[in-house]
């Protein structure tokens, strides 16, 4: 069998992730500095401090999803380095390039993703990005 996998789409791709990875640590920064700013500025009154709290509560849990995205983004080049971008990881079929474009770090094809997600929103499944060692 042959890797008939066209270099440039692999290139194509190599590219959008790499550049989503930037895209996202520089978003994370960009936070931490404004997170910083604000809480200079921010008179400590009361109203002012439930406010702020929402704000940290925001914070945090942006760039909690900030930090799994980045995750999947550099798993995902990992794949492509190992040559097995784009190959669903459940049932080994390629993931469709519309797909691909739409989610560039997917994992599973639509069809297993759909099936993962109704099986972790039932509770019979662990989200494994959870428990990414890395
Ligand atoms: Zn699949």
């Amino acid at each position: 069998m042959t890797k008939n996998g066209p270099k440039s789409i692999t290139a194509r791709y190599k590219k959008i992730l790499e550049n989503k990875a930037e895209e996202v640590r520089r978003s994370m920064s960009a936070q931490k500095a404004a997170q910083l700013v604000s809480r200079l500025d921010v008179p400590s009154d009361e109203g002012d401090l439930s406010q702020q709290h929402h704000e940290e509560w925001i914070f945090l849990n942006r760039n909690t999803l900030d930090m799994k995205l980045l995750r999947e983004v550099s798993d995902a080049l990992h794949r492509l380095e190992e040559g097995h971008y784009g190959i669903c990881l459940e049932c080994e079929e390629p993931i469709s390039e519309k797909r691909l474009d739409a989610v560039p770090w997917a994992r599973y094809c639509v069809k297993c993703q759909e099936g993962i997600s109704t099986r972790i929103a039932a509770g019979e499944y662990e989200d494994e990005y959870e428990e990414a060692s890395r």
